[in-house]
């Protein structure tokens, strides 16, 4: 019964080539899907148009369709969905659960303490009502509703790394959901497009995992369902250091196609047997299918970046 209802999906943010770590990401959420006979999706997260790189959204897809990936229906683009996310930021201020703020970068940095993520915005707009406008952004109050638990920490279940409990209050304060550039948010986008694409499974980089708090909770303000998460180890290159499309990351395209994949199942515990070495992609695909189980892959260590020209 699962197996008909399952959605994931795969959402690059089109800011550069897809590296070792995304593709990894790709491969994981791929996989669960298939394994449990559900859809797969692509969405482009081209929200912060100025991050956008120019052609790499579709050099990001070539790159999908040459490793074999198969996505259901259309692909979808954040960019696309600006009337979505405005209905229910004001779904947000009509429920007195969003307000406007004037704050600059500046002044909160000079004015509020900093906590593990950066700044706590400290409320101070809460109570003075002010107006939409330019270079105005609008906050969610996050001690506040029926949405959290008596210490005030939104909870939420990940499949590899457990429960986990974030106090928003005492980490961020009221954090954005629209920047006073006119941007909505990263977590407001992605709680409706994971919503309104009926996303049942979050299968995504380690990295996000701190994030997810801020989703959770918007979910349960704006009463739609929690995917099941799963956050993947982090893959680290040989100075520790996070691949980033923007950096250090080689790009796969430079490797033979059934060596990155070979590569990225060992990564996720997953290691093709030897008979597999030098195998043609479908090969591999049908074999990491039949033998993929989420459980596996290491929930808390990182993982290092392999050498994609040796298998
Ligand atoms: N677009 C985000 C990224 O590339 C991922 C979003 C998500 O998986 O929720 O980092």
């Amino acid at each position: 019964a699962q197996g008909n209802t399952y959605k994931g999906r795969f959402a690059p943010t089109p800011s550069g080539d897809l590296h070792f770590g995304s593709f990894v990401t790709a491969a994981a959420s791929y996989l669960d899907a298939r394994k449990n006979h559900g859809q797969w999706f692509v969405r482009i997260d081209d929200l912060d148009t100025a991050r956008e790189v120019k052609g790499s959204a579709q050099a990001i897809l070539t790159t999908l369709e040459r490793f074999g990936f198969e996505w259901d229906g259309q692909v979808s683009y954040q960019s696309q969905h600006t009337e979505r996310y405005r209905h229910f930021a004001d779904v947000l201020l009509n429920q007195h659960q969003a307000y406007w703020c004037e704050c600059s970068r500046k002044v909160i940095t000079a004015r509020c303490p900093v906590g593990e993520y950066g700044p706590v915005y400290d409320g101070y707009c809460r109570s003075r009502a002010v107006a939409p406008g330019a270079n105005r952004s609008l906050r969610v109050i996050t001690n506040q509703g029926a949405n959290q638990t008596a210490n005030q920490s939104v909870v939420f279940n990940d499949e590899l790394k457990g429960e986990s409990a974030i106090d928003l209050q005492a980490t961020l304060g009221d954090f954005i959901i629209k920047r006073a550039d006119g941007i909505f948010s990263y977590h407001l986008a992605v709680v409706v497009d994971d919503h309104d694409l009926g996303i049942t499974h979050i299968v995504r980089g380690g990295d996000l995992h701190p994030l997810t708090g801020q989703q959770v909770f918007l979910q349960n303000s704006l009463h739609l369902t929690h995917p099941q998460y799963a956050h993947l180890p982090i893959v680290l290159d040989a100075g520790q250091r996070k691949l980033s499309k923007s950096s250090n990351a080689p790009p796969i395209d430079a490797a033979p196609a059934p060596a990155v994949l070979f590569q990225a199942l060992t990564v996720l515990n997953h290691s093709p047997p030897d008979t597999l070495r030098g195998a043609p992609l479908n090969e591999l695909w049908a074999w990491a299918i039949a033998h993929w189980q989420l459980e596996k892959v290491p929930g808390e260590t990182n993982m290092m970046l392999p050498d994609l020209t040796s298998v």
